[in-house]
């Protein structure tokens, strides 16, 4: 659907990806093949969110042809990046159609797209992580539960970003991090590479946007903070089932 195809190519770039192959009988690929029509098949990864009409009625095919569904990266699950747009109308594949699992991510981590797939291939449910990126963060000692710092600044300092002498809580820096609202399943790739989490792999439970919203009402944030959309809408639009 409408992506940036970086799910996909991550998933060349797997370890598994070899075994994979050779495991599955790749049926459906557009991005790799010109298609005439859809066979049926026993998994459908489906990449991207929609935001066109002819999508709608594509992934209710697909959704017939298949007997399961799984959403693959944030654009798929959540909406993705281009809820950041004020023009385009973004929804997940859920709005539409019931999926059976999702693979969350902006792109999916390494780690964990290759275990969601090695138990698909043996036909085990994708199970995701109900903890948040705080439970596993190396700078979880740090946590300031009072929330008492200024929050005034997206990413830190670019000085700062490769620094190792005592690094503490995004969020006791005064940096934005959404970790306490972030399911964990990365490896804290970001927190590890000195950026806060921005949300990507969505909420262990309810919508990442209303619990975005629930959480930044307890931060003291800086005026230009309390009116930057992209916060909210980096990966999700609030949206109604249709
Ligand atoms: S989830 Fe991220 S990497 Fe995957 S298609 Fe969307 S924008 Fe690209
Ligand atoms: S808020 Fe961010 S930096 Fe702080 S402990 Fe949670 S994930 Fe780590």
């Amino acid at each position: 659907m409408t992506s940036c195809s970086g799910c996909i190519s991550t998933l060349f770039s797997l370890d598994i990806f070899p075994q994979f192959f050779e495991k599955t009988e790749i049926a459906y690929f557009p991005y790799i093949r010109d298609e005439e029509k859809l066979g049926s098949y026993d998994i459908a990864l489906i990449e991207g969110c929609i935001t066109q009409e002819f999508q709608i009625r594509l992934i209710q095919e697909i959704r017939r042809a298949a007997r399961k569904v799984y959403s693959l990266g944030s654009c798929a699950v959540l909406g993705g990046l281009i809820s950041l747009s004020k023009k385009k109308k973004v929804d997940p594949l859920s709005n539409f159609i019931e999926v059976d699992g999702i693979i969350p991510g902006c792109p999916p981590p390494s780690n964990l797209f290759g275990n969601c797939l090695m138990n698909l291939l043996e036909n085990k449910m994708i199970k995701l992580s109900n903890k948040n990126q705080c439970y596993s963060c190396p700078l979880r000692e740090g946590f300031d539960y009072e929330f008492k710092s200024k929050i005034t600044k997206l990413i830190p300092n670019s000085r700062d970003i490769n620094s190792t002498q005592n690094p503490k809580c995004f969020l006791s820096q005064g940096v934005l991090c959404l970790g306490p609202v972030t399911r964990e399943g990365c490896d804290n790739k970001c927190i590890n590479k000195g950026m806060p989490c921005d949300g990507c792999l969505g909420s262990p439970s309810k919508s990442l946007f209303s619990n975005i919203f629930n959480f930044l009402s307890l931060l003291d944030l800086s005026n230009d903070l309390k009116t930057y959309e992209g916060i909210f809408y980096r990966y999700s639009k609030p949206s109604i089932k249709r």
